[in-house]
């Protein structure tokens, strides 16, 4: 059974990033078919107490806009044993939240930041709210929700020249970063494999400014990133090869939608509904029994590069990235 657990707490999202949302948005998931923040942090606890689950990592959509975040944070710190709990955001608002965050329990941060270029970002999340995300990033160090991991993405045309510049940023911050291969999971389904920036191509532009050497495969474990010492250490920076390289065979995650739906990849077509069956009656035993028959089910590989490959109905906002 996978032991990291995805949560997603809203679909919603204050960012139009292009490769997640249209800029319109998204028709929002009805409220009372969002899992209610008592039923959160059930589920969260069968999957600690009874399918050995120890990292949490809160996500959506914007998991800052989910109004229960600190309270769930707090209870889910509160199990036994207690789970590693991490956010991934894209830190708009973190700063005046960062402080609450910390005493609830959160252990670490990842940020999404695509570009350090005011224009750029506005192109690319249709808001104009950069220094905020800088501000929230900073914050989130500041607190101590460290290593704060940044998580960046690279659009042919947009940002791909930007990838020394984002390091030499996150070396001079101290964070970490990571870049992603844009996966297929955009709500416009507007993906192309022949323009996607490889990790071949990111790590090429960054060779041509930094010095970097492979750190093993050993380290890496199910660690979906591919890690680089950067001049030789110890700053260091990954790239998530989602598409290139998958890493399926090492996957240990799990995944759980705001509406409590479990699925066992992200390129999953079925999903396992979990919220049914707890406001059915199910008990604890019931519902852990579901979740591992879910988690039975996975495939070997998300199959992106297969001809007959069929992007999930449901875009990333509404999976939990
Ligand atoms: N809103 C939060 C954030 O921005 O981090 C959490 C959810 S977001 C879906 C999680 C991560 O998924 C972000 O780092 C985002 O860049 C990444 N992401 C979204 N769509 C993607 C895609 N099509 N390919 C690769 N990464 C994607």
């Amino acid at each position: 059974m996978a032991t990291d657990l995805r949560v997603s707490l809203t679909d919603r999202c204050n960012l139009r990033c292009t490769y997640c949302m249209p800029e319109e948005g998204l028709a929002w998931l009805p409220r009372q078919d969002i899992l209610t923040d008592d039923e959160v942090v059930r589920l969260v606890r069968i999957a600690v107490e009874r399918l050995g689950v120890r990292e949490v990592r809160f996500t959506g959509g914007e998991p800052l806009l989910r109004r229960g975040l600190v309270d769930i944070v707090a209870a889910c710190a509160r199990l036994d044993p207690r789970p590693e709990l991490s956010l991934t955001t894209n830190a708009v608002g973190l700063a005046r939240t960062t402080v609450a965050l910390a005493e609830a329990g959160l252990d670490r941060v990842n940020g999404s930041l695509d570009t350090l270029r005011a224009d750029r970002f506005e192109a690319l999340t249709h808001r104009r709210r950069l220094d905020d995300v800088l501000a929230g990033l900073a914050a989130a160090r500041d607190a101590g929700l460290e290593p704060v991991k940044i998580n960046a993405v690279l659009m042919r045309g947009l940002n791909d020249d930007e990838a020394p510049e984002l390091l030499a940023w996150a070396l001079e911050h101290g964070y970490e970063l990571r870049f992603i291969e844009q996966m297929p999971l955009d709500a416009q389904h507007g993906w192309d494999r022949s323009t996607m920036v490889t990790a071949e191509e990111i790590l090429a532009s960054l060779q041509s400014v930094f010095d970097l050497t492979p750190v093993g495969d050993v380290e890496r474990g199910s660690a979906p990133a591919e890690t680089w010492l950067v001049g030789g250490g110890p700053a260091r920076v990954g790239v998530i090869a989602s598409v290139t390289r998958p890493f399926c065979g090492n996957c240990d995650r799990t995944r759980l939608t705001a509406e409590g739906q479990v699925r066992n990849c992200l390129f999953a077509r079925e999903e396992s509904d979990l919220r049914g069956a707890m406001r059915d009656g199910a008990d604890d035993a019931e519902l852990a029994r579901r979740w591992e028959v879910a988690m039975a089910g996975k495939a070997a590989g998300h199959g992106i590069d297969d001809p007959g490959f069929l992007q999930p109905s449901r875009p990333m906002s509404a999976i939990g990235g």
